[in-house]
């Protein structure tokens, strides 16, 4: 670090993305990404027309994307924001909605870019241990006065909270905004933006990255009551109002208006999902009851680490987090079934060899 950097930035831990390997030869599931190509229409919508656009800047106000995103959700245009990815509607949120005291609350084992935020912005954060069974416990997040964030399913369990036990959190934190974190709520989870309409200290996220197989297009989305949403806009006005590039507004719109094509992408990954899930404990494995687009593994004839290395040497690349209380596990990205055959019987060999 240089001598310039502010002192309050340099013990910044930053979120470590996972590995991104260039040369196209693993089976990569490791970063939760869709294995599938986006929908034809937005091939051809990010046509050369578009690219010939590029000399001009982009629409700040995102209108089409917008309009598309709130008939496809029921809700107005005003309720919907949109950026560059769901980490800038988190970073977003907790520079402006963790209070005057600036605290916030979430679950300890959850998305890492919670904590590095908390630090980023000097936020007093209370991190809550999950259950032993690795869920949440809703009860745990009444009456707290302070911003919560929650990702439904969370990561990188896929366990899901019902709406229900969410409505609880809502009606008992009325003076502070509750950030719903739905990256993987569509495949199989149920979203809270139902609620949007009944409670306005509701924030929903989402993104494109996952279901909507553009993660590197860059694009995420946040529905709330309008007022949440003007305070999104000025953050965003105040830092850098070209926030979404030309070519990702007319793909993030045509992946919208193609929702039929997302949809079924969706339903193949959560039958892959069952099959992985079956295969992996008929090996022996505890595997959490997952509603993402991945699953959450361990067993016990070998060490979380281990599995992982000996999987990247075989060029299968999955996810492994280094934190004490989930060690042991690896987080396993839901592919095309013939990637998680290939997985499967690469963990068959490698339990051979091991035993
Ligand atoms: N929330 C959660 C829970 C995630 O796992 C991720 C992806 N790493 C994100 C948000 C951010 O996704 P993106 O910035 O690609 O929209």
């Amino acid at each position: 670090m240089s001598k310039f950097l502010k002192k309050c930035y340099s013990s910044l831990e930053a979120y470590v993305p996972g590995e991104q390997p260039r040369d196209g030869e693993y089976v990569k599931l490791n970063t939760n990404e869709s294995p599938f190509p986006p929908s034809p229409s937005v091939i051809n919508a990010v046509n050369s027309g578009e690219v010939m656009n590029l000399r001009l800047y982009s629409d700040p106000t995102a209108k089409d994307l917008k309009n598309s995103i709130a008939s496809l959700y029921g809700v107005g245009s005003e309720n919907v924001y949109v950026a560059n990815g769901s980490d800038d509607i988190l970073n977003f949120s907790f520079m402006a909605f963790s209070g005057d005291k600036g605290e916030a609350v979430f679950p300890e084992i959850s998305y890492g870019f919670y904590k590095v935020f908390s630090e980023l912005y000097g936020i007093k954060s209370e991190q809550i241990p999950l259950k032993e069974d690795f869920s949440i416990d809703y009860k745990d997040y009444l009456n707290k006065n302070k911003f919560i964030v929650i990702a439904n399913p969370n990561a990188p369990t896929g366990l899901t909270l019902s709406l229900s036990e969410i409505e609880e959190i809502l009606k008992t934190n009325k003076d502070n905004v509750v950030l719903i974190d739905e990256a993987y709520v569509d495949f199989g989870g149920e979203s809270a933006v139902t609620l949007v309409p009944k409670y306005d200290n509701l924030l929903v996220c989402m993104t494109f990255s996952k279901s909507r197989c553009l993660a590197g297009a860059r694009l995420g989305f946040a529905i709330g009551n309008s007022e949440i949403i003007k305070d999104l806009e000025l953050i965003k006005y105040s830092t850098n109002p070209y926030n979404i590039n030309r070519l990702t507004l007319v793909a993030g719109k045509a992946a919208i208006d193609d929702n039929v094509y997302y949809v079924d992408r969706c339903k193949s990954i959560m039958e892959n999902r069952e099959y992985t899930i079956n295969e992996l404990k008929k090996l022996g494995f505890f595997v959490t009851d997952s509603k993402a687009n991945f699953v959450f593994a361990q067993c016990d004839w070998i060490d979380g680490e281990t599995l992982y290395k000996k999987l990247k040497e075989r060029k299968i690349l999955i996810r492994h987090f280094s934190t004490e209380k989930i060690k042991n596990f690896n987080r396993i990205t839901i592919g095309t079934l013939n990637q998680m055959e290939t997985f499967i019987e690469n963990v068959k060999n490698i339990k051979e060899e091991m035993i």
